[in-house]
């Protein structure tokens, strides 16, 4: 753990282990609510130093943490792969997504403008400053071990924030590669803390809790996310949600039915589905279904599963046993209600992938609303394949979910893409695209899949206050 500039003596520790084999890698500090405790008071201690420094001096510090990121891809892609288990070019990718925040909140923070407003009144005049919202507790998930933790921890140092995080106990690691990195950039002690822990609960009471945080920030599940939120109402802490999806795949039959597939397959099986913006419905018009699915059918039979680290593998682990067997249930449950398996369905087991959590690619069509896929968050490699006829079918299947952050539409004609832009009650919306993302825009989701925005200006916002001033002149 790294509290107030120190990195904490090794006390009680937990295993980390790598999941394409159970080998453990490391065992890092078990913390406890105290060290939370403590590392919330460094934070607040440091907060009015931190927070008047000026913008180009917070600049310069998320700057040279970039440069050290991108000079360490390579390392930390490779730890990335060996702790989480996504091929290491998906790591390499993730590397240089997490180095974008650096950067662009790098830049943001000189940003950061006020304004003047005209009153009714002669004598008098307005003006509004942002400022920093104070000490945020941030809590982050294992599927992106390196990448949710910038695009917290940059844009609340731009904004001059301090910081206490807790991340993920699968992916702790990880954590502690970014925070080294932070403390070589010079960032000074008490501004950024790291708390690993393996019951997160206790941490996350002393987050909640405790009034000196004056912000949670968190990435994760939306059952877990909204107890937070829960227990942050009592104080009115501020919070932003990123939580899970249940993203919609709509492909239209002006569409290159083999185009979209092949975008289907690279997102859908992209960190073998643990991805919150991963399409978990594909609804596709009903004369192109079965191209579309030969496609999907074809490209998958190529897929190699195996350690990250070996070349030419596309389909890592999954976390752990309880997301392969969350995942065995949805496809069995979808075979036994008439859903037709054309690809995978099985644990993969054969020789060494024996001892990692592996669950092959899996392609499945005749999806019906009352499978178990058809409502619930997948997190893993399954393709489950709808038929739809019409326009207003599907755009009310698509909405039809507690969730609302990621969706995908494949058209060729202009007015329906637009039309379907705006009917979807989803935050992001790739149209032909399959990766909608990037440090400069706004990642979010509508509903139940969490409350405010990451990257761009408005996550920068996420972190300021607005003071009004009215001066009488
Ligand atoms: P999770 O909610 O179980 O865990 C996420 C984080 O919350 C971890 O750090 C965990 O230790 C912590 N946590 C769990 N219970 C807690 C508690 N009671 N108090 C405090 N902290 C607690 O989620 P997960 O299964 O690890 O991650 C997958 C989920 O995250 C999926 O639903 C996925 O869609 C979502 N996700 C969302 C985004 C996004 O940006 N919207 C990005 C990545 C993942």
């Amino acid at each position: 753990m790294f509290i107030d500039g120190q990195w904490l003596e090794p006390g009680p520790s937990f295993e980390v282990t790598n999941p394409a084999n159970g080998e453990v890698i490391g065992a890092v500090a078990d913390g406890a609510k105290e060290h939370a405790a403590a590392a919330i008071d460094a934070a607040h201690r440091v907060f009015p130093a931190w927070s008047t420094s000026t913008a180009y001096a917070r600049a310069e510090v998320l700057s040279k943490a970039h440069q050290l990121m991108l000079e360490r891809k390579q390392e930390l892609a490779e730890l990335m792969t060996t702790e989480q288990g996504k091929p290491l070019k998906a790591s390499l990718n993730e590397v240089q997504y997490a180095a974008d925040f650096l950067r662009w909140f790098a830049e943001e923070a000189k940003r950061i403008y006020g304004e003047t407003i005209p009153s009714a009144r002669a004598d008098q005049r307005f003006l509004v400053r942002y400022q920093a919202v104070g000490v945020v507790a941030a809590i982050t998930p294992w599927n992106y071990p390196i990448s949710m933790i910038t695009r917290k921890v940059a844009p609340a140092l731009a904004a001059g924030c301090t910081v206490v995080l807790k991340p993920a106990e699968a992916t702790p690691l990880c954590a502690i590669a970014v925070f080294k990195i932070l403390q070589e950039a010079g960032v000074p002690d008490g501004v950024v803390n790291l708390v690993t822990a393996q019951d997160p609960k206790p941490i996350g009471e002393e987050f909640c809790t405790n009034p000196l945080v004056k912000k949670l920030t968190f990435t994760g599940s939306t059952p877990v996310g909204k107890k937070l939120a829960q227990d942050c109402a009592p104080q009115l802490k501020r919070v932003s949600m990123e939580l899970g999806g249940h993203a919609p795949f709509i492909v239209f039959d002006d569409a290159d039915p083999e185009h979209a597939a092949k975008g289907a397959s690279l997102v859908k099986f992209l960190n073998t589905g643990q991805a919150c913006i991963s399409p978990n419905r594909m609804f596709v018009q009903r004369d192109i279904v079965e191209p579309f699915v030969a496609t999907l059918e074809k490209r998958v039979a190529v897929m190699q599963a195996g350690n990250g680290l070996q070349p030419g593998i596309s389909i890592g682990p999954l976390v752990n046993e309880a997301a392969v067997s969350k995942v065995a249930t949805q496809v069995e449950d979808a075979v036994a209600k008439g859903a037709t398996l054309h690809a995978g369905g099985q644990r993969l087991t054969d020789d060494e992938l024996a001892n990692g959590h592996f669950y092959a690619p899996t392609v499945l069509s005749q999806v019906t609303p009352e499978m178990l896929i058809y409502r619930e968050e997948t997190f893993g490699p399954v393709a489950p394949v709808i038929v739809f006829d019409d326009y207003d079918e599907v755009i009310e299947m698509a909405n039809d979910t507690h969730y609302g952050l990621a969706a995908y539409i494949y058209t060729q004609n202009l007015s329906r893409a637009m039309r379907t832009f705006e009917a979807l009650n989803f935050g992001i919306i790739g149209i032909n695209d399959i990766n909608p993302t990037s440090a400069a825009a706004p990642f979010g989701g509508m509903n139940e899949s969490g409350l405010g925005r990451e990257g761009a200006r408005e996550g920068i916002a996420e972190y300021l206050e607005t003071k009004l001033g009215g001066f009488s002149i």
